[in-house]
């Protein structure tokens, strides 16, 4: 049964609730997996991507499938480091499964990405990061309302004072980055997220 305190004073005491939460299975979505966690402690920055794929889905982990590997090589962070630096949240926790036309996987519907924001405000409550990085065009709009990645690609945002670097998809699926226009954007984007860490460390 998903629980939902109205204050938590602790990540891992949030964890331990976001771990068991089921609201969405409740509200009768076919989630395929349980929700994935966050590895590691003592995070400065936040990394808000979508859903999490088969395969995270499958070890409960962030980041763990081809997308994973390609989104560290353009951050050129090794996996640890990549952890230890990143709080990994999305906007949905829990595999949501093949989309019904059969390509790809099932967008978590409007309702899903509402029920799930209850642990992303919470995280930010208590993370206090000093740097966001959000990861494709979903992630962007349920954080800052922009509706378009492309042009966000390359520029620094803030929400409430934090820095904001949108990334795009690092999903194979994704022909993004077949315009040489957005690989400059890219590697804008990535450039700015290492001198946000930089000047966190
Ligand atoms: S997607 Fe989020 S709100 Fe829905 S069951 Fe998973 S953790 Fe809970």
């Amino acid at each position: 049964m998903t629980a939902h305190k109205s204050a938590y004073r602790s990540l891992t005491s949030l964890a331990r609730d976001l771990s068991r939460c089921r609201a969405c299975a409740e509200a009768g979505y076919p989630l395929e997996s349980l929700p994935v966690r966050a590895p590691g402690a003592g995070q400065r920055a936040y990394l808000f991507g979508q859903a999490p794929g088969i395969v995270e889905g499958e070890e409960r982990l962030p980041w763990r499938g081809r997308a994973g590997r390609t989104l560290r090589r353009w951050l050129e962070l090794e996996e640890d480091d990549f952890y230890a630096t990143f709080y990994c949240a999305s906007v949905t926790r829990c595999y949501p499964g093949r989309a019904p036309t059969g390509r790809g996987d099932r967008t978590p519907t409007p309702r899903e990405q509402e029920l799930c924001s209850f642990w992303r405000d919470r995280e930010l409550e208590l993370l206090r990061p000093r740097l966001i990085v959000t990861v494709g065009g979903l992630a962007l709009r349920r954080l800052l309302g922009l509706a378009s990645l492309t042009p966000a690609v390359g520029e620094r945002y803030e929400l409430d004072g934090t820095p904001v670097v949108p990334l795009p998809h690092p999903s194979g699926a994704s022909g993004w980055l077949n315009d040489a226009a957005n690989r400059e954007r890219l590697a804008a984007a990535t450039a700015l997220v290492r001198d946000e860490l930089a000047r966190l460390a």
